[in-house]
């Protein structure tokens, strides 16, 4: 089996999920709607990000309390962690 996908470019972001910091709290997955889901593990994965909208999106990473969530703009500036 393939290792998760731990990164994705979503709209002009692209987002990263570091899980080994993950501790599958599951507050992006409350925020994000569909953004993320926990795996088999009780990590975080991609879900449907895509169908997020942009602002759901940050405010779904901005939620994680360990900073495991990553987002990086077109610019390659840090909009996550803040
Ligand atoms: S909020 Fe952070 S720690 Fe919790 S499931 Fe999402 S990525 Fe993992």
């Amino acid at each position: 089996m393939s290792p998760p996908e731990t990164e994705r470019r979503i709209h002009d972001l692209v987002v990263r999920i570091d899980r080994t910091l993950c501790v599958g709290f599951g507050d992006c997955i409350g925020e994000g709607a569909a953004a993320f889901v926990l795996d088999e593990d009780g990590i975080a994965v991609f879900a449907t990000p895509e169908a997020v909208s942009r602002d759901a999106l940050l405010q779904a990473c901005e939620s994680c309390p360990v900073d495991a969530l990553t987002v990086i703009d077109a610019s390659g500036h840090c909009l996550v962690p803040s």
